[in-house]
């Protein structure tokens, strides 16, 4: 396949006879809003279904670690450092920016690096950074880690949600045909995960973020998909190679272990989550604090948890445009820029 107008034209052109739908999953929050952004859902036919996943690492961190870190800054008096997406999620009882209108200290920050030298400049103040995301982040949280321990900083740790993706598949075989890969997490990963997933008949394809490479990650799903065996394609090549990086690999490995891994909507996944090995446990926020285990609530009304696992769009939630609007967040999935919430809302109901 050569051209946009090639992949166009297999999209358009997919029928099927059996009344049913090819439901592909972009796993990544940032899948969801390019493809609404650049008209992509417009040339779908009838028999393609496009369900949003669980690739937005906001959405997926779970409410009960916004309330460790209210507590961290409202209790224990933390400066909190954090992506801007993270201040607006709802928790329990608040958000980080609720905790702020209460006088705690919340710095937005572009970098975990930053937050080390935020921590390097004030040694009197105890600096926490949010770390969350999958592997694509996990790399920069463990070198600022590796920087804080060289500096000798004992005013820096981290609150840790970082999460890996292959189990979270697992957990979600069933919920589609085949899964648009994140092409970011890929090169990082490689594609051995995937060539995995093909043997326990996961079907995926990675891509990248242009149009022609959606167009064509489409195109290659559907073709793929017609000859009745699961698949994988590398459709990211410039990005995605089949080894990864290893150097942030080797990196990760140093730093943080596999453990299990609360979800939003997709519960506890075993081995899913990272967490800092026993040699950095000094820069680990929980032990250094003594955080109790804290469950949070989500509020009732909200269906991130539904969302995330493509049970149901957002739109089908009741207070999704109404009650619950970017301005005004009932859930994670209307705050991030990758929360399908939010794309739904921004780019319309398509
Ligand atoms: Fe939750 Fe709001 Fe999305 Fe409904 S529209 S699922 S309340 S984030």
């Amino acid at each position: 396949m050569n051209t946009i107008e090639n992949a166009k034209e297999i999209i358009s052109s997919y029928k099927r006879d059996d009344g049913k739908k090819l439901r592909i999953m972009e796993v990544c929050g940032t899948h969801t809003h390019e493809i609404f952004r650049l008209g992509i859902r417009k040339l779908l036919p009838e028999s393609v279904e496009l369900i949003s996943g669980p690739g937005c690492p906001v959405c997926v961190t779970p409410i009960g670690f916004i309330d460790e870190a209210c507590m961290l800054a409202l209790q224990k008096g933390a400066v909190i450092c954090t992506f801007g997406d993270l201040i607006r999620v709802p928790g329990t009882e608040m958000s980080l920016a609720g905790a702020r209108s209460k006088g705690a200290v919340i710095k937005t920050v572009y970098s975990p690096l930053d937050a080390v030298s935020y921590a390097e400049s004030h040694r009197d103040e105890q600096v926490v950074f949010l770390a969350v995301g999958f592997e694509t982040t996990t790399p920069s949280a463990c070198l600022a880690v590796e920087k804080a321990k060289k500096l000798g900083l004992e005013n820096f740790s981290i609150l840790g949600a970082n999460k890996t993706m292959p189990n979270a598949y697992k957990a979600l075989e069933g919920s589609a045909d085949a899964f648009l890969y994140p092409g970011h997490v890929n090169a990082i990963t490689g594609t051995a995960v995937c060539e995995e997933l093909v043997k326990k008949g996961v079907s995926g394809v990675v891509t990248g973020f242009t149009a022609a490479e959606l167009l064509t990650a489409l195109a290659v799903t559907i073709e793929l998909s017609q000859r009745g065996e699961p698949f994988f394609r590398n459709c990211y090549p410039r990005v995605v190679k089949p080894e990864g990086n290893p150097a942030a690999i080797k990196l990760m490995e140093k730093v943080m272990t596999p453990c299990d891994s609360e979800w939003r909507g997709l519960g506890i996944i075993p081995m899913s989550g990272m967490i800092l090995r026993d040699e950095y446990a000094d820069f680990d926020a929980r032990k250094k604090f003594s955080l109790p285990k804290i469950t949070g609530k989500p509020n009732p009304v909200c269906r991130c948890g539904d969302v995330l696992q493509g049970k149901c769009k957002p739109s089908d939630c009741k207070v999704f445009g109404k009650v619950c609007t970017p301005l005004h967040p009932i859930g994670a999935c209307m705050v991030s820029n990758e929360g399908a919430c939010s794309a739904y809302y921004q780019y319309g109901n398509l």
